[in-house]
C-alpha cells in the first residue's frame, strides 16, 4: 500500500532548479511548495518557473502549490567601496543619498530612517554580522553610528532595526508590482516579510480581495513587534511562516527554539498551517550531506508539529538541490514513524460559534479514526476547511481531500497530511462515497477490509457544513 510523508517542503527555486527536469526531480523527491522570493530574479525568470510547474502538475495530475514571496519593507546599504573593512569603534554616516560609500559615508534604502531613529538603538547589517549602535541623528538626511565590531564591509547587505518603529510602509511600490505579477499568475500562496501588525495582513488581502483573486496569504514572522501581535496575525492570515533568519537577528536567536515551538502550537489550535524556514540544511548548500545539528532541527521541526519545512540558498542556488530534499524527506519519514506527533486533542471551543457543528464533526472523525485505526479520513470540502481542520489533529490516518476546485487542491499542498484529489460529480453522498472509496482504492492508498470514514455535509448540493460521519469498510 502506498504511503507518503505527511510533512510537507517548501523549496525556493533559482538558478539551480528553475529547469524542468530539475522541478520535475526535486518534486519527485518530496517538494509540494515551489517558492518564488522576489528579493532575487526577474519576472520574465518567475514566469518561465511558474509555467513549468502548471505543466508538471498537469501531465502527472500532481497539486504543486506555487508561493509568491513578498520582501516588505526590507532595508539594504547601498553600493560599498570593494574591500572596504572595519572595526571596532569606527564612526560611520548613513544618508539617505544614493552615493558609494566605504567605512565613514554609505546609503541605506529607508528615507525617514534618520527621522524615525534614536540615539542608542542598534543597526545590524549582513544578518547581524556587523553591529553598531546610533550615537546621533539630525533628523533629516544623517544618522551617525559606532561600530560594535569589525569586519567586512560591503555592497547591498540586509540591514535589521530591532528597536526602531519603522515608518515604512507594509507594502513598498515593488512589492505591489510583485503582488500584481503574482495575482497575475494565479500564486496560490503569497508570503508578506516583516509583518509587524494584523492590519499588514488585512491591507494585503484587501488588495488581494480588490483584483478579485482568491490567492492566500502567508505571515512572515520576523520582527519583534509581530511577536507583540502574534494572536491577530495569526486569526487575520491564513498561514505563518517561523522567519527564523530574520528573526534571529531581531530578537536574541537564542530566543528562536522557543518563538518556534509556540508559534507552532497557535497555529495548530487555530489549524493554520505553519512554516518553519531557514537554514535547516544551510551546509547542504555546498556540501553532500548534511551536519547532525541540521538533521536535529529538521526532524525537531516536525516533532513540534510543523506543517512545512522549508529551504531556501539550498535549492535556489546550492550545488545539491536533489540530495536536500532527499535527505530532508528521509528525516521527514524517519521523525513520524514515532507517535508522539499524533492524535491532538483540543476540543471545539463554543457550542455556538459559527462553525461548531463541522469543527465538532472533525474533532470526533479524528477521535473514531483513532480508536478504530482507520486507514483514511475522506473529506469532500468546497473551501478547504474541513481539511485543514481534520489535520490540525494530527489523525494518523491519511486526509484525503475531494473538491472540483483546482486552485484549491494546489492550496492545500502545504497542509499537514492532506491529499487533495479533483472530483466533480457531488450528486449524491451515497454515490460520492462509493467513487471515493472505489479511486482510493485503485490508487492503492486503501485496500479491502481498511476502515475508511468519511465526512460529508448533507444534503451534499446544499454545500453547508459538515455534519456528518460515517465509517465503513473498504470493499
Ligand atoms: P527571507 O525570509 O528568506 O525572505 O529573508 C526568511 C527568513 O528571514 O527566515
Ligand atoms: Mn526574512
Amino acid at each position: 500500500m502506498k504511503t507518503t510523508k505527511k510533512t510537507k517542503i517548501v523549496a525556493t527555486v533559482g538558478p539551480a532548479t528553475s529547469s524542468k527536469k530539475m522541478l520535475e526531480a526535486i518534486i519527485a523527491e518530496g517538494v509540494n511548495v515551489i517558492r518564488i522570493n522576489f528579493s532575487h530574479g526577474e519576472h520574465s525568470d518567475h514566469v518561465d518557473v511558474i509555467k513549468r510547474v502548471r505543466q508538471i502538475n498537469k501531465e502527472q495530475q500532481i497539486h504543486t502549490a506555487l508561493l509568491g514571496d513578498l520582501q516588505g519593507p526590507k532595508i539594504r546599504v547601498g553600493k560599498i567601496k570593494e574591500g572596504t573593512k572595519v572595526k571596532v569603534g569606527d564612526v560611520i554616516e548613513f544618508t539617505n543619498e544614493e552615493i558609494e560609500g566605504d567605512g565613514t559615508k554609505a546609503y541605506i534604502s529607508y528615507k525617514t530612517f534618520p527621522k524615525d531613529v534614536q540615539k542608542g538603538e542598534k543597526i545590524l547589517i549582513n544578518d547581524g554580522k556587523l553591529a553598531l549602535e546610533i550615537i546621533d541623528t539630525d533628523r533629516k538626511t544623517t544618522v551617525k553610528a559606532k561600530f560594535l565590531n569589525g569586519g567586512k564591509f560591503s555592497s547591498n547587505k540586509g540591514v535589521n532595526l530591532p528597536n526602531t518603529k519603522i515608518s515604512m510602509p507594509s507594502l513598498t511600490p515593488k512589492d505591489k508590482e510583485d503582488l500584481a505579477f503574482a495575482l497575475e499568475h494565479n500564486m496560490e500562496w503569497i508570503g508578506l516579510s516583516f509583518v509587524r501588525s494584523a492590519r499588514d495582513i488585512i491591507e494585503l488581502k484587501h488588495l488581494i480581495k480588490k483584483e478579485g483573486n482568491l490567492a492566500r496569504v502567508i505571515a512572515k514572522i520576523e520582527k519583534p513587534e509581530a511577536l507583540d501581535d502574534i494572536d491577530d496575525i495569526v486569526e487575520k492570515s491564513d498561514a505563518i511562516m517561523v522567519a527564523r533568519g530574520d528573526l534571529g537577528v531581531e530578537v536574541p536567536m537564542e530566543q528562536v527554539p522557543l518563538i518556534q515551538k509556540d508559534l507552532v502550537k497557535k497555529c495548530l489550535r487555530a489549524a493554520k498551517p505553519v512554516i518553519i524556514a531557514t537554514q535547516m540544511m544551510e551546509s547542504m548548500i555546498e556540501s553532500i550531506s548534511p551536519t547532525r545539528a541540521e538533521v536535529n532541527d529538521v526532524a525537531n521541526a516536525v516533532l513540534d508539529g510543523a506543517d512545512a519545512v522549508m529551504l531556501s540558498a539550498e535549492t535556489s542556488v546550492g550545488a545539491y538541490p536533489i540530495e536536500v530534499i532527499k535527505a530532508m524527506t528521509k528525516i521527514i519519514k524517519q521523525i513520524e514513524l514515532s507517535d508522539s506527533i499524533y492524535h491532538l486533542e483540543f476540543p471545539p471551543a463554543e457550542v455556538n460559534e459559527d462553525r461548531f457543528i463541522s469543527d465538532s464533526v472533525c474533532y470526533n472523525a479524528c477521535r473514531l479514526s483513532q480508536r478504530v485505526d482507520s486507514k483514511a479520513i475522506v473529506t469532500m470540502t468546497h473551501s478547504g476547511y474541513t481539511a485543514s481542520k481534520i489535520s490540525s489533529f494530527r489523525p494518523k490516518a491519511g486526509i484525503f481531500a475531494f473538491t472540483g476546485n483546482h486552485s484549491l487542491l494546489n492550496k492545500l499542498s502545504l497542509v499537514w497530511g492532506v491529499q487533495g484529489f479533483y472530483y466533480d460529480k457531488f450528486v449524491s453522498t451515497d454515490r460520492t462515497i462509493a467513487d471515493i472509496k472505489y479511486l482510493l482504492k485503485k490508487v492503492d492508498y486503501v485496500q479491502e477490509k481498511d476502515l475508511i470514514i468519511n465526512i460529508a455535509s448533507m444534503p451534499i448540493n446544499e454545500r453547508g457544513q459538515s455534519n456528518m460521519v460515517k465509517l465503513s469498510y473498504v470493499e
